[in-house]
């Protein structure tokens, strides 16, 4: 019996065995390569395949391999191009001009995963469309927009996309800032003027970019000021597109709100999906406080009213997280402490933590005056009620939870039940004329500010 239809009655039977979902997703394209010596040497397309096989279905193919041919093979399980490599490496000696080719780096981060990632309400979206984009290069969003106020985790995705991508694939994935994109690009018109390598430069460039399958570029709104880099990057862009190669872009705002972009790169960039990654809710402060305790072998325990401390308090992005941890773990050591806990940590933490918020001022805080002052419930604050009774004390309270709290605007319009930035924009600039303008409203202002502090 020759492999393929050794194989082929293997899968028969395998098929009976499993749903479908399963039998298609992670046997269909296998193949048998060799059989031999008590080893079955099998070919998926990808690692991912190999890791789900070993884990899951060994048991299943030792089993149909054993009813087929009456024997007990060990399994192994290559990938494709492990193959070719294999024989390439057996017949031949290294040449020379093969070190110094062009070597492809990545300049991936292999410590941003998916693995790390903490997920919760406010990057759920992001992580999952992320995900997504890694399992199926070019195939699902193209490109893919990510966009949110800094820290909040976007370099952190697009490295753990590449990195996904890298593991599962021969893919070549480049992530580049939009400054090393512009620093590249102003190579050209530098070496233009004066030598001819240029043509080796640009060749050099555009071979960089345009033999890609999956291109990164972090922070696109440095771009703006740049027309003529824009313009390489809008045929880049095209030709990878076009060539259904993967392109993931991220920016501090949206595509819309890049008011300085060419428009016929805005409307690219909305051609796949935009995402919004909001910052994180409380829970996923704490969680996110969890893991990079964990992550950073510290061995003191950190009392949960510490976590809970921190995550009210740090409220706008992920990067003052990380600092708070660094800064409580560097003041112990300094200080002596074996042990951490809540009068150090407040003690530790005095100077970053914003100085006259009292530790429990939060944005319910906030509502929950506004909402007295005014004789109306937190709730009406949150919902989407249009009367002026109900209208004006919610600017207020976006007003207060802005000036007083330091809170970004995507934030408090989650906190207001999900009401957009621009809303909670146009109404702290409302408010701070109408105090500017109208002493009733500044002394009611002044009322409720003291009553939360
Ligand atoms: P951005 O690119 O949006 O400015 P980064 O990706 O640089 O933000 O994130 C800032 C820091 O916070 C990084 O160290 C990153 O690992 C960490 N971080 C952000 N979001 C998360 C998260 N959800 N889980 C774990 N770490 C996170
Ligand atoms: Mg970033």
């Amino acid at each position: 019996m020759n492999n393929d239809l050794l194989w082929s009655k293997v899968l028969n039977k395998i098929q009976t065995e499993v749903n479908s979902i399963v039998f298609k997703t992670w046997f269909k394209e296998t193949k048998l390569y060799t059989i031999e010596n008590n080893i079955a040497t099998i070919i998926v397309p990808m690692e991912i395949h190999r890791k789900r096989l070993l884990d899951t279905y060994k048991d299943l193919i030792t089993g149909a391999l054993l009813e087929i041919t009456n024997v007990i093979y060990d399994i192994n399980i290559l990938l494709e191009d492990e193959i070719i490599i294999n024989k390439e490496v057996d017949i031949s000696i290294p040449k020379k001009e093969e070190t110094i080719t062009f070597k492809h780096a990545s300049n991936l981060i292999k410590s941003y995963n998916f693995e790390n990632f903490v997920v919760g309400n406010s990057n759920k979206l992001a992580h999952a469309s992320a995900l997504a984009v890694a399992e199926a290069p070019g195939q699902t969003y193209n490109p893919l927009f990510l966009y949110g106020s800094s820290g909040l985790g976007k370099t952190h995705l697009m490295h753990a996309i590449g990195n996904y991508i890298e593991e599962n694939s021969n893919k070549k994935v480049l992530y580049v800032s939009s400054q090393q994109f512009i620093d590249d690009f102003s190579k050209i018109s530098r070496r233009d003027d004066n030598n001819k390598t240029n043509y080796d430069y640009a060749d050099y460039f555009k071979n960089k970019y345009r033999s890609l399958d999956v291109l990164i570029i972090d922070d696109i709104q440095f771009l703006a000021t740049k027309p003529k880099t824009q313009e390489e990057f809008f045929h880049t862009f095209n030709i990878l597109y076009n060539d259904n190669k993967q392109i993931i872009i991220s920016s501090d705002r949206s595509p819309n709100d890049l008011k300085l972009l060419e428009e016929r790169l805005k409307t690219r960039f909305c051609w796949g999906l935009t995402v919004d990654i909001y910052p994180p809710e409380f829970e996923l402060r704490k969680n996110i406080l969890k893991k990079k305790i964990q992550g950073a072998n510290i061995h003191q325990k950190i009392p949960d009213d510490v976590i809970e401390y921190i995550a009210s308090n740090m409220t706008s992005d992920v990067r003052n997280l990380e600092g708070a941890i660094n800064r409580l773990m560097a003041y112990s050591l300094m200080m002596g402490y074996n042990e951490i806990n809540l009068p150090m940590a407040v003690d530790a933490l005095k100077d970053t933590i914003n100085k006259g918020t009292s530790e429990k001022t939060n944005i319910l805080k906030v509502q929950k005056a506004v909402a007295d002052y005014f004789q109306i419930s937190v709730d009406d604050l949150k919902s989407k009620k249009r009367s002026a009774s109900i209208a004006f004390p919610r600017q207020i309270a976006m007003y207060l939870s802005r000036t007083i709290l330091n809170e970004s605007f995507e934030r408090i319009g989650l906190e207001f039940g999900g009401k957009d930035h621009s809303t909670v924009m146009h109404s702290c600039d409302k408010i701070k004329g109408e105090i500017n303008n109208n002493m009733e409203i500044k002394n009611s202002v002044e009322k409720i500010k003291e009553s939360i502090l």
